[in-house]
């Protein structure tokens, strides 16, 4: 938004003074938000205030949600390392993956803009982060240069034959427009794709390729293919969706997971330290667990433990009783107030994704935080691959009513976890999407 016009001095103290009062408001209510329940129990209680690494927050500024994301020339840290990571992936950057947003960053991201139909400002703000990120988010293709209309041709259209229609489909090839051999035959691939180029530049849709279209197409104002991201892919998926446990969505008391294995035994202690003996979690998560950690002795981290997994509604029961019990007795409480004071730390039965048997709580052998470490690190960055999710993310605290965690991670499997990591949706989110 932009104000237009002159503002006095006095509104402007006022405003300034309104924002203020907001701020603090908000960074109060920012604390409220400890109420949100907690898991308890096995989990570990990090040093410092759990905050997952994929968040952006401008230095100085205080906690708001939803966050603006900004990332510019002079911005460093693993935010503009993921954005490098991805602009190379894509083929928009060949530079060091360095976390420093330099003039090679730059560049690269005013080429996906203009790609993209975005202003090129080299600023990698909300826009063009959410499409980078996004399926939408197409590969680099270079400039093609403008070549001269042959003199010839004034009309190709279906049926067309020859050297002006191998132009015509080399030309729309090159602007991404067409994917088919080049061949001459003005045939339905080639009327498709003048189709397209026509409605994508203004002009009458009739995949007949005449004087007006010719003209545009070889001209320097022929712009590339743009494609529309779709929601479909998610719809695809909807056949065999990851099951929900929040607290709208309680588990029910009886519940056992089916396929759950010890994993003290199932689990090369070498590769994974169980913290408590008799651990138990769903054997097709337990594997991919497995897996990544393989994947992550390959990078060189190691030294993981897994300090919660499977827990039943009965358990997490008694540690619910036994907190309000604890406060009633030692604090004098209420039991209305004990088991309020409870729920800031404890989930309510039946609320916790340990029931599923698919969420695991990552840790460092002898170690309380870990955010910050190597692990963690690696976690977030990598986890995705693998059919996890870091479950709950500061970014989406609002949605999930959790506090974020960054150690805990929940297994949905692959085919819904790249998904989720791409348009960075919870899975309150992602199911909400897949209806
Ligand atoms: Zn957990």
């Amino acid at each position: 938004m932009r104000k237009k016009g002159r503002v006095s001095a006095f509104a402007l103290i006022l405003i300034l003074a309104l924002i203020c009062a907001i701020l603090l408001i908000t960074a109060a209510a920012v604390d409220n938000q400890r109420t949100y329940n907690r898991e308890k129990a096995v989990t570990p209680t990090p040093s410092i205030t759990p905050r997952t690494v994929r968040i952006t927050e401008a230095p100085g500024q205080p906690t708001l949600s939803p966050t603006p994301r900004l990332l510019q020339v002079n911005s460093v840290g693993l935010e503009v390392k993921e954005l490098q990571e991805r602009l190379r992936e894509l083929g928009y950057y060949s530079g060091d993956v360095d976390g420093q947003y330099g003039g090679g960053t730059r560049t690269a991201v005013q080429a996906f803009q203009s790609q993209h139909g975005l202003d090129a400002d080299g600023i990698a703000g909300e826009s063009t982060l959410n499409l980078l990120y996004s399926a939408g988010a197409q590969r680099f293709v270079a400039t093609p240069t403008p070549s001269p209309t042959p003199e010839t041709a004034a009309m190709l259209t279906s049926g067309s034959q020859g050297e002006q229609v191998k132009k015509l489909q080399q030309r729309l090839a090159d602007l991404g427009f067409y994917t088919g051999k080049v061949d001459g035959d003005y045939g339905k691939g080639t009327r498709q794709a003048v189709t397209v180029f026509q409605s994508q530049h203004g002009l009458d849709a009739d995949g007949i390729a005449g004087e007006k279209t010719l003209k545009l197409l070889y001209s320097d104002q022929a712009k590339k293919v743009v494609v529309t991201p779709t929601p479909e892919a998610i719809q695809v998926l909807s056949g065999n969706l990851p099951l929900l446990v929040n607290k709208e969505h309680p588990i029910d008391a009886n519940f056992v997971p089916a396929g759950l294995v010890d994993m003290s035994k199932y689990c090369d202690s070498s590769l994974v330290k169980i913290k408590y003996q008799g651990t138990q979690g769903v054997r097709e998560a337990v594997d991919a667990l497995v897996e990544m950690l393989q994947a992550a002795k390959k990078d060189g981290v190691t030294n993981w433990q897994v300090s919660a997994a499977y827990r039943s509604v009965k358990d997490q029961q008694s540690i619910f009783d036994s907190n309000v019990k604890s406060y009633m007795n030692n604090n004098g409480l209420s039991k209305e107030k004990a088991v309020s004071a409870t729920r800031k730390t404890v989930a309510d039965p039946g609320t916790s994704e340990h029931h599923t048997g698919l969420a695991f709580d990552m840790t460092v052998p002898g170690t309380s935080a870990f955010l910050g470490t190597k692990q963690c690190t690696w976690l977030h960055a990598h986890c995705w691959d693998y059919g996890f999710v870091i479950r709950y993310q500061k970014d989406k605290e609002d949605i999930t009513g959790f506090l974020a965690e960054a150690w805990h991670i929940r297994y949905v499997g692959k085919e819904h976890s790249k998904v989720m990591q791409e348009r960075n949706l919870c899975l309150e989110e992602y199911l909400e999407l897949a209806k």
